[in-house]
């Protein structure tokens, strides 16, 4: 039978109620119990009890070291993880576990596993399944959807089906604990592993309004950041009447701070290249995310600056940006 390996982070899955409201306490070895027809061969390990509302950075460095310090020893490894930010999770750990050939498979819950009709007990069933199931790469198992990572957007604060994989059809899908793969399961995803780790946080994520200052724009660069993401209008509009933002985004370009540019809308791709509003933009040089989502424009923002270190120059950046790493753009 094949070995899993779950590793606990925390989040609603692991909590109880406190005198505070819900915080994470359960141990890695205490979820496994709710799930004993699953927990046949599946070492358990934890590393950390945080709402992932906390996970950063410093965290996402943390649990891909402990992947590929045990994916030798295991045929696919579980983390159990807080929703709220298990999109940026998955997103990033596909970027730094990049060809990694097992699956590692992100679940979690809305509810508490010991809470009644918990979706945990569904949700971490079907996640040691999928371990056991998938070729090698990053997913996201949960209310019975299985979604590759760097494609997945949590789209709902409450109802069980939380995560939704877009612009890319699902990986598969559980009934009753059977796993129906769907299109896409074929796609090969592993590779030779590419483990990198050493990425440029520095990064912001603005959603432009109208109306939005110029300044708050331009203001990015004197807070140190090295890189941003500008959730436009549509197809990838930004205003240039009165408060001019081709201007604000080309200032910060002149800086040597890359701007990708991604839509607000969350289905369908970005396109810089059709409205006239936006040819101001290409011409600053703004780089297109087309068809990534929020989550995977941000990480991949990152682990790129990181890889480029030394090489770093705007041509290599929206090289880079631009190339398909993982499955997160076409
Ligand atoms: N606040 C929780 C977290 O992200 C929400 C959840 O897990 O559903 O850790």
């Amino acid at each position: 039978m094949k070995k899993i390996l779950l590793i606990a982070t925390g989040g609603t899955i692991a909590c109880k109620q406190t005198s505070a409201g819900l915080a994470p306490q359960l141990s890695s070895e205490q979820l496994l119990s709710y799930v004993p027809q699953r927990a046949e061969n599946v070492d358990s390990m934890e590393l950390f009890r945080m709402d992932s509302s906390n996970i950063q950075p410093e965290e996402w460095r943390v649990m891909a070291e402990a992947v590929v310090d045990s994916v030798d020893k295991y045929d696919g490894i579980v983390i159990t993880h807080g929703t709220d930010t298990m999109a940026y999770t998955s997103s990033m750990l596909s970027f730094m576990l990049r060809g990694i050939d097992k699956p590692i498979v992100l679940t979690g819950a809305q509810y508490p596993i010991g809470a009644p009709d918990s979706d945990g007990l569904r949700n971490l069933g079907d996640a040691l399944e999928a371990a056991r199931l998938l070729p090698g790469g990053v997913y996201i198992c949960f209310g019975g959807s299985v979604i590759r990572g760097c494609r997945a957007v949590k789209t709902r604060t409450m109802s069980l089906n939380a995560f939704e994989s877009i612009n890319c059809p699902n990986v598969g899908r559980f009934e009753d604990g059977i796993f129906i793969p769907m299109a896409g399961m074929d796609e090969k995803q592993a590779g030779k592993l590419d483990f990198f780790t050493n990425i440029e946080s520095r990064v912001a994520l603005i959603k432009l309004i109208p109306g939005a200052l110029p300044a708050t724009i331009v203001g990015l660069a004197s807070c140190g950041v090295r890189g941003v993401v500008v959730e436009a209008f549509g197809l990838g509009g930004v205003h240039s009447i009165r408060r001019d933002h081709a201007e604000s985004l080309h200032k910060l370009i002149e800086q040597n701070i890359p701007v990708i540019l991604t839509s607000q809308c969350l289905y369908e791709a970005s396109n810089p290249d059709v409205y006239q509003v936006s040819a101001p933009l290409r011409a600053a040089g703004v780089i297109s995310a087309r068809d990534m989502t929020t989550e995977a424009a941000v990480t991949k923002l990152m682990w790129a600056l990181g890889k480029l270190g030394e090489s770093f120059s705007m041509e290599n950046v929206r090289k880079l940006m631009q190339q398909n790493i993982c499955g997160e753009i076409k």
